[in-house]
């Protein structure tokens, strides 16, 4: 915790935190100085040390829940979104003076200007800001900085654990960007392994003489080491890719009527969230089925196909036949007519790159205290 977050717990404006904490001031030297040291040695306006102190009397909002709140809030007010600055205080919806609750759902991040109007009582209705407009707005605005945020480590390709890597599509997008094959830094190594080949291929002949090499897959067939290595390899290559090709996030399409229409087919897309799938039995052979990972929302029944083959781990083959929270990226290959189950979707046939448990999720739902007001509508069977 910073040191002018002890300040911004007893709801004190970040800006003014910050320059007591410069001027060497803490919350109890704060409350124990009198007011005339605070103006004459501290420079501090008189109607801003009242307004401190009396913040200061206040029982302070808990560390942790001061630094959910400012992270889902991304540091900025709700209301606002920081068109009117950047500085921000913690404002209690329903008024500390009366209310004396401190918890998460109580508390808005709001810019000084924006906590002013909220604070004008009996001004024309017209102006006033409502408690229920400030509850809307924290609401969607964490749900936006939410939705930014896995958005930004989906791009970046942060992602926890690697399932899933297509290695030959990865090596033919990747020789399309950049007309050569992936360097990275274990390409070499692997090359001497014999793991890849000279057109950075997986090498096919070397996994015959491995005993495992129906067991698995092809990326285990190599042993623990030449696995490992494949795919911090093709990882790597695939991050390569990222920086060149913009893959746009497929829950932000699917509230638009572009994702019923057939410009998308080609477009490389990426989807942070909870995909149902078939258990896979093993071990993965050659007569393995080809299985998918899939969700359907509204009118949309969005599947991947996944080749067994290219499961990297045995742990994302155990991860197969229920559902889990996955980053996956792909190509969107069709788009056609579903019926599942009596209904009838849009059905969006997507190839997939790469796909494992990301580092950030988009809950799709708000904070627990928000459920009961909350009709999911992800739904698998
Ligand atoms: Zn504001």
């Amino acid at each position: 915790m910073k040191k002018e977050d002890t300040f911004i717990q007893y709801g004190v404006p970040n800006d003014w935190a910050k320059s007591y904490v410069s001027k060497q001031l803490s919350v109890t030297s704060f409350r124990n100085l009198s007011n005339k040291i605070l103006q004459d040695s501290f420079s501090i306006p008189i109607d801003q040390i009242k307004f401190v102190k009396r913040c200061l009397k206040r029982t302070p909002i808990e560390d942790n829940i001061v630094n959910q709140l400012l992270e889902n809030n991304n540091y900025t007010c709700c209301l606002c979104k920081g068109t009117k600055g950047t500085s921000f205080i913690i404002h209690h919806i329903n008024h500390y003076s009366t209310s004396q609750n401190n918890n998460y759902e109580n508390l808005a991040v709001l810019c000084p200007n924006d906590h002013d109007l909220v604070h004008k009582e009996g001004n024309s209705l017209t102006l006033k800001i409502t408690k229920e407009q400030i509850i809307k707005s924290k609401r969607k605005w964490e749900k936006e900085v939410e939705t930014r945020n896995a958005q930004a480590a989906s791009q970046n390709g942060e992602i926890e654990e690697v399932d899933f890597i297509n290695a030959p599509r990865v090596l033919e997008l990747y020789y399309q960007i950049y007309q050569d094959k992936p360097h990275s830094e274990y390409s070499s190594k692997l090359l001497s392994l014999g793991v890849l080949d000279s057109a950075g291929s997986i090498n096919q002949s070397s996994k015959e003489e491995n005993d495992i090499r129906n067991h698995l897959t092809d990326f285990n067939s190599h042993g623990p080491v030449g696995s490992w290595m494949l795919r911090a390899h093709f990882l790597d290559a695939f991050k390569q890719l990222l920086n060149k090709i913009s893959f746009v996030d497929l829950d932000g399409l699917m509230n638009r009527k572009s994702l019923y229409s057939n410009i998308l087919i080609g477009s490389y897309c990426f989807y942070v969230g909870g995909l149902y799938s078939k258990a896979i039995s093993i071990p993965i052979t050659e007569q393995t089925p080809i299985t998918h990972l899939y969700f359907h929302r509204k009118d949309f029944f969005i599947e991947w196909l996944v080749d067994p083959k290219w499961l990297v781990s045995t742990s994302a083959i155990a991860r197969f036949g229920e559902k889990k929270e996955y980053l996956i990226y792909g190509r969107i290959r069709g788009i056609g007519k579903k019926s599942w189950k009596g209904k009838d979707y849009i059905h969006y046939d997507i190839r997939p790159y790469l796909f494992g448990l990301p580092t950030k999720t988009k809950s799709r739902r708000p904070p627990i205290h928000y459920i009961d007001k909350w009709n999911g509508f992800d739904v698998g069977d």
